[in-house]
């Protein structure tokens, strides 16, 4: 993909406009959110027993650093926009959904503690999830979101949540005072199959969507200012065995999330001078 970022005069990002029907798509067997390791053995809130969380969702839900984290990446993406008075034409950013916008740990708790139906990720209840509109949004996305509308700019949200429920999703973000100009979720893999539980997450058309105005209903290209997402696909060309270092704090911010993501099928390697 020919990618280049431009703010306010500098770089512009100029992506080849890709006829959707001719996109390759590459669907993935696992499906968005992956589920948090079943650590923690069930434990009903009413049992008195102490819930002992993974550390990673201990650490998502409570730790300062997390929240410092987002606050530094929320300020790098605001300083890639272009000004308000800007004159150098529409332009938009791209942000994924769930970890970025929308914290979804009261799901990822349900499954750490591991009740019925939550012994373990699925669709089903992945998506029984996204149909409770329950997620909160983060304060610090909202913030950058309200900003880029400050000055003009078109917010596209590209997330592989099931095109089965964009809907409950858009309804989630409104109740969260979530602005957006255009939602893209993602489509079944095999949407006759009767099985909702495979979707093509391969973010990279959808970007062309944004990137030629299509998604906003513009008849021309739409520049990029920034991409935000917690997964390093969130990124333009950018994959866990391709990746380049400095499109990060540039043209793509990467937010924490140690609970899931692409890199947790990676196999483990173990540190030098481990016995
Ligand atoms: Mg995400």
């Amino acid at each position: 993909m020919d990618t280049g970022l431009r703010t306010s005069g500098i770089a512009l990002l100029s992506l080849a406009v890709l006829a959707s029907s001719g996109c390759a798509t590459q669907p993935t067997p696992r499906q968005t959110p992956p589920a948090v390791a079943a650590e923690a053995a069930a434990v009903p809130p009413e049992s008195g027993k102490a819930f002992v969380p993974p550390t990673s969702l201990h650490w998502f839900r409570v730790s300062a650093e997390r929240r410092a984290l987002f606050a530094q990446a929320y300020r790098q993406a605001t300083a890639r926009l272009p000004g308000v008075d800007s004159q150098e034409g529409p332009w938009a950013v791209v942000v994924d959904a769930d970890e970025t916008v929308l914290d979804n740990m009261a799901y990822q708790e349900r499954l750490a503690r591991g009740l019925p139906p939550y012994e373990k990720w699925s669709q089903e209840n992945w998506n029984a999830w996204v149909k409770e509109e329950k997620a909160l949004a983060f304060p610090e996305a909202v913030a950058f979101l309200n900003e880029v509308r400050l000055r003009g700019g078109l917010i596209a949200i590209v997330s592989n949540r099931s095109e089965t429920t964009c809907k409950e999703t858009g309804s989630n973000l409104v109740k969260q005072k979530v602005p957006y100009d255009a939602l893209l979720c993602a489509k079944l893999v095999n949407p006759n199959s009767g099985v909702d539980g495979s979707v093509d997450t391969n973010k990279e058309p959808r970007f062309q969507w944004v990137h030629s105005g299509e998604a906003f209903k513009r008849p021309t290209p739409i520049r990029l200012a920034v991409f935000v997402g917690d997964n390093i696909k969130d990124c333009p060309g950018q994959s866990q065995t391709s990746f380049t270092a400095d499109k990060f704090g540039t043209e793509c911010i990467v937010l924490p999330n140690p609970v899931y993501g692409s890199w947790d099928t990676r196999p483990y390697v173990p540190s030098e001078g481990t016995p």
